[in-house]
């Protein structure tokens, strides 16, 4: 059924996919479990399950579409290539890179595990060999790139083959972020993967992914034709993971970091333990590098550190990941562009010099640290200076990009949600970060293992009470009906004299500005709390635009709501008491100490003639 949506240029979809996680039926007895049991500790040489790991099994098993979300380390391999191991026949392994599928196909090898690969380049041989031991279904694993799909009427050959003697057991898509454009790590020809339910319907299909954002997750189904799929999602918590944020100033960030290596992340030995440092640009990197290299260690040695950028040539680059990978070298700086395919277990800082660009993208780059367990540290550097820089650099690069309306949209939201992390004084770090992709978690969990939480141990809070602004903020929403997105939401709530905020002033919109006193953080804070306290619910939904992207929105959830105005539900946002301070009003309202010189609103020059 279709809801009046004309205006917002969008159609509802269903946004209610089944929530596999928390259902008993895949925790009970099937056929295959003691098989399971049996080949995880024979095979595998591991003892027992982790969390999700044999309901995901089960399911895949059972015949059904289904889709894993786990963070990095969280063990996704196994899920697959247990059923592999005790299937009939050939299980199907997509992964986007030659250097992921080598380190599988050994690893199974170790383990005795029949598997193969078509991916990169190989000689007729290799070829021929694994072809016949797919027919023969003597291989259990075969892993391709996605291009093979579409360069290779031979796989293809192969592939129906497989199924129409009822040998093609599943199809797993690996790192199945690549098929989003709003994932961090687009690659065109996992497109291609779609095929898979198109033309074999009847094969079940596994797409795994440490991507955690809903929308992503919403298209990633889309894109594959699972829509339907079975969803199992797991904490993205890493307890393991430190996270801090430092101040950031010019003239002392290097000095900070040197202290950091030679103390902190100096082992027993001496020696600097292994890490990355995260940079924005190329010249970033060979800047950061070469200062932090004329160090010297305790020992007197040197401290062996390289830069890794995309404008390094293909050798280069394998050659530097290939020396940090066997600790030759500590530490890495590097753009971006080192990501993928690190799965180094004893990584024991990733340092942001400069602030990423969303929280997806910090989530994905600092969880590479510790996935051996092991107590590591997540470090960022910031100061509002960057966050400008980004603006900046997202501007041009819409502008010379052609890139359209809403993902600069999306660009922006997603810069102010890092931001926002960086700026904040009170709420511990990890409830940002997962209440942001839609895990409820609260402070308490943390035990404080954030700086925040650490920090402010002792310190005295008070809770203010923000329900009257909380009322004005759902009467936004109310307002602008399903044009609320983030961003703009909270625009037309501190009264933006923008444009295309003041093209709805005249009419419908009576609270523009009724948030104009809040800073743009603790309006992004009030709308945090709303959402965890489900006043607000955010949906996504399929615009009818020619992309047929997936867009996100704030909807009011009225039953809610209505308890916030009839005075059952008080809203309140924590605040750190200063000690100066005199009543409840003067409070840490605005950033402060540390954070001296962010000036919270100067981007926005046109809030200066709302206020006014
Ligand atoms: P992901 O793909 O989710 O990032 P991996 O599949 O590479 O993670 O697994 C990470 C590590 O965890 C691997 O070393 C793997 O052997 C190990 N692992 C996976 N499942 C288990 C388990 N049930 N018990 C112990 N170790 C496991
Ligand atoms: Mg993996
Ligand atoms: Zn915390």
């Amino acid at each position: 059924d279709q809801m009046p949506l004309a205006d917002a240029g969008a159609a509802p979809m269903d946004c209610m996919h089944e929530d596999a996680t928390k259902d008993p039926r895949w925790r009970g007895e099937f056929p295959w479990s003691s098989l399971l049991k049996l080949h995880l500790s024979q095979t595998f040489g591991i003892r027992s399950f982790r969390p999700m790991q044999r309901e995901i099994m089960c399911a895949s098993l059972s015949g059904h579409d289904v889709f894993v979300l786990m963070p990095t380390g969280g063990g996704k391999s196994l899920c697959y290539q247990l059923p592999a191991v005790i299937g009939e026949g050939v299980t199907v392994v997509v992964s986007p890179l030659v250097s992921l599928i080598q380190d599988q196909v050994a690893h199974l090898e170790g383990n005795r595990v029949p598997a193969s690969h078509l991916s990169g380049p190989y000689d007729q041989e290799h070829y021929r060999q694994t072809m016949s031991m797919a027919r023969s279904g003597e291989l259990k694993v075969l892993f391709i790139t996605p291009e093979k799909i579409a360069s290779s009427g031979a796989l293809l050959g192969l592939l129906n083959d497989l199924r129409d003697r009822n040998m093609l057991d599943r199809f797993v898509v690996d790192e199945a972020h690549c098929v989003s454009s709003w994932g961090h790590d687009f690659r065109k020809d996992y497109i291609r993967l779609r095929c898979f339910k198109e033309m074999y319907p009847t094969v079940p299909i596994m797409a795994l992914t440490a991507t955690a954002t809903a929308r992503v997750s919403h298209d990633i189904r889309q894109q594959l034709r699972i829509p339907k799929c079975l969803v199992f999602k797991s904490s993205f918590n890493r307890p393991n993971l430190r996270y801090e944020v430092r101040k950031k100033s010019p003239k002392t960030v290097i000095d900070d970091i040197t202290s950091l290596l030679g103390e902190r992340f100096t082992g027993n030995d001496g020696r600097i333990q292994s890490g990355i440092i995260y940079c924005l640009s190329k010249k970033e990197c060979e800047d950061v590098a070469g200062k932090l290299s004329r160090l010297k260690q305790r020992n007197g040695r040197k401290l062996s550190i390289r830069h890794y950028h995309a404008g390094q040539n293909h050798q280069e680059r394998e050659e530097t990941q290939l020396m940090w990978s066997n600790n030759e070298i500590q530490v890495i700086v590097a753009t971006i562009a080192f990501g993928m395919g690190i799965d180094k277990p004893d990584v024991r800082f990733v340092i942001h010099y400069s602030l990423p660009k969303s929280l997806e993208g910090y989530l994905q780059e600092s969880g590479r640290a510790g996935r051996d367990g092991r107590k590591s540290w997540c470090i960022l550097y910031y100061n509002y200076g960057d966050s400008r820089r980004i603006t900046f650099l997202l501007e041009t690069g819409a502008k010379e990009n052609n890139v359209t309306k809403e993902q600069q949209e999306h660009n922006r939201t997603a810069l102010d949600a890092m931001r926002c992390y960086a700026e904040e004084q009170v709420q511990c770090r990890r409830v940002l970060l997962l209440n942001y992709f839609g895990e409820k978690f609260t402070k308490d969990k943390c035990r404080g293992t954030c700086d925040l939480c650490e920090n402010n141990q002792g310190k005295s809070f008070h809770e203010k009470d923000m329900t009257e602004q909380a009322k004005s903020l759902v009467m936004v929403v109310n307002a602008l009906r399903l044009r609320a997105t983030r961003s703009y939401l909270i625009d037309v709530f501190r009264g933006s004299m923008a444009k295309k905020v003041l093209k709805y002033r005249d009419d419908k919109l009576q609270h523009h500005g009724a948030g104009k006193d809040l800073t743009k953080t603790e309006a992004e804070r009030l709308l945090g709390k709303l959402l965890e306290q489900n006043v607000l619910e955010e949906q996504t939904y399929r615009q009818q635009n020619e992309f047929q992207s997936i867009g996100c929105r704030l909807l009011v959830n009225q039953c809610r709501a209505s308890t916030v105005f009839n005075g059952m539900l008080k809203i309140t946002l924590p605040y750190l008491s200063t000690a100066f301070s005199g009543g409840a009003g003067a409070d840490a309202s605005e950033p402060e100490g540390d954070f001296d010189e962010i000036e919270p609103d100067a981007e926005d020059e046109h809030f200066q003639t709302a206020r006014a």
